[in-house]
């Protein structure tokens, strides 16, 4: 078993701005697992919020040896070690979790949802990102997305009634609501949030900076709507405790090491009676296809990394007016263009 991977620099159709900060491209790394005369692809799509950039994702790949395992069947083996190279690294680690399933399911000749036993007919209605921006750019950005039934919105600068405003002048479609921790203040954001709850918002996602989190108790205990946790939970072991502060978690492959620690985080929340909601980096059909094949799973899906660039190297799941269509094809079912 070896691998070899390349950087691609996405290209986003809009500057994308929440509110930690706004760009125009984002660095993947696309990783090929080859075992047997097959291919599994994987990918990385680093974050600075969780410490990772495209060179932290090299150097990780450049210390891991899978000569060792003789066959990508030993995923739990394989990935144990993975993991305990050293903490962190989570979308490094997402790359290889993401090309041994690929493999797997190539192997096998299945798609990964029925080696799962999962209903393709039944993914997650997928939301639409509508990042932080001018009224004018947002009102352009709404009507381009009138095909998508959801609209995610991201808030959090001082804009928030504005961007609201304007989404609500064109259309009354449901909205997820997603502050990235941009309010800092618990009244504030507690005010927010029931201003919010009379515009047909169905939830808020990370209102607050995830270090504070008594304060997200204390809203939590406040607000009329559900509070969702994303950058307050990266891994399995921190779901108990969240239960105490939020009514859900959005699940990230790029946080969380990929689609095996994903399958136990679902179950984890739903044993805590917790939704659970799928997003994503910005990435290609890769992770995105990767992320569909567990949504017949899922309450929420924001999988729409892909679709918010112009220059994807892959064909994988197809976003049709929000509904995940995934293909036949084995493993995740992507080729390259
Ligand atoms: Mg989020």
């Amino acid at each position: 078993m070896k691998f070899s991977w390349k950087q691609y620099d996405l290209k986003l159709k809009h500057t994308f701005r929440i509110s930690r900060g706004a760009r125009d491209t984002a660095p993947v790394i696309i990783l090929e697992l080859e075992h047997d005369g097959i291919i599994g692809y994987g990918e990385a799509s680093p974050s600075k919020r969780y410490g990772e950039t495209p060179e932290t994702v090299v150097s990780f790949f450049q210390r891991i040896n899978l000569s060792r395992f003789e066959t990508p069947f030993l995923i739990d083996e394989v990935l144990a070690y993975v993991d305990s190279i050293e903490q962190g690294n989570t979308s490094a680690k997402c790359a290889i979790d993401i090309a041994l399933h690929d493999w797997i399911g190539k192997k096998l000749g299945v798609p990964l949802y029925q080696l799962w036993g999962l209903n393709p007919k039944k993914t997650a209605k997928c939301s639409f990102t509508i990042a932080i921006d001018s009224k004018e750019v947002v009102e352009q950005k709404v009507r381009e997305a009138e095909e998508f039934p959801i609209l995610k919105v991201k808030l959090g600068l001082d804009n928030d009634e504005e961007m609201i405003n304007t989404i609500r002048k064109i259309t009354d479609k449901v909205l997820y609501v997603d502050a990235n921790e941009g309010w800092k203040d618990k009244n504030l954001a507690l005010k927010r949030i029931q201003w919010l709850k009379d515009q047909n918002v169905e939830f808020v996602e990370q209102p607050m900076p995830a270090d504070q989190f008594d304060d997200l108790k204390w809203l939590r205990d406040k607000s009329d709507l559900p509070l969702i946790a994303d950058e307050s939970v990266i891994r399995l072991s921190e779901i108990p405790k969240l239960a105490q502060a939020f009514d859900g978690i959005n699940i990230k492959l790029m946080k969380c090491t990929g689609l095996r620690e994903a399958m136990r985080m679902i179950n984890t929340a739903k044993a805590l009676n917790m939704k659970v909601m799928m997003g994503c980096m910005i990435e290609t059909a890769v992770a995105t296809s990767a992320g569909a094949h567990l949504s017949p799973l899922l309450d929420y899906a924001d999988l729409d990394g892909n679709v918010l660039i112009s220059n994807d190297p892959f064909d994988g799941v197809r976003n049709i007016r929000g509904e995940l269509k995934l293909n036949t094809k084995p493993g995740l079912g992507v080729t390259l263009h």
